[in-house]
């Protein structure tokens, strides 16, 4: 996926904000946060998104979702909200499967 920003981002062919990396994940800082922290769950497989999701990534879903929490209470939030933006009209840009995670400041508003 050559033409995909985020799997360059994951190659390392542009830079990101990085919060944390394993084999599976890496996670990095919003380059347009909308709160005071505000990062991005990001699989280095490449799958376009959530309505892209089969089967087989039943257990990486699993795995982004409980990376999470952890991430958000190492960055010292208490309490985040999660967003995974999906199609077009759901207001994704970026169509590389993303978790987005932010919080911190005011206490966020209902939706
Ligand atoms: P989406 O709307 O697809 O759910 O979210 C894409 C997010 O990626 C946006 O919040 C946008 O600010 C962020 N983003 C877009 N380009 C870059 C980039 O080059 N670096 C980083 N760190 N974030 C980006
Ligand atoms: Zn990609």
């Amino acid at each position: 996926m050559t033409d995909c920003l985020f799997c360059k981002i994951v190659a390392g062919t542009i830079p990101s904000n990085k919060l944390y990396e394993d084999d599976e994940f890496l996670v990095f800082h919003d380059i347009h946060p909308i709160a005071p922290v505000h990062f991005l769950l990001v699989p280095k497989l490449h799958v376009a998104g959530l309505s892209d999701c089969r089967l087989e990534h039943e257990d990486m879903l699993g795995r982004l979702l409980l990376l999470a929490p952890k991430l958000a209470s190492a960055s010292g939030l208490d309490g985040f909200r999660t967003m995974i933006n999906t199609g077009r009209s759901g207001g994704q840009e970026v169509f590389h499967l993303h978790v987005h995670v932010f919080g911190g400041g005011q206490t966020l508003p209902k939706t």
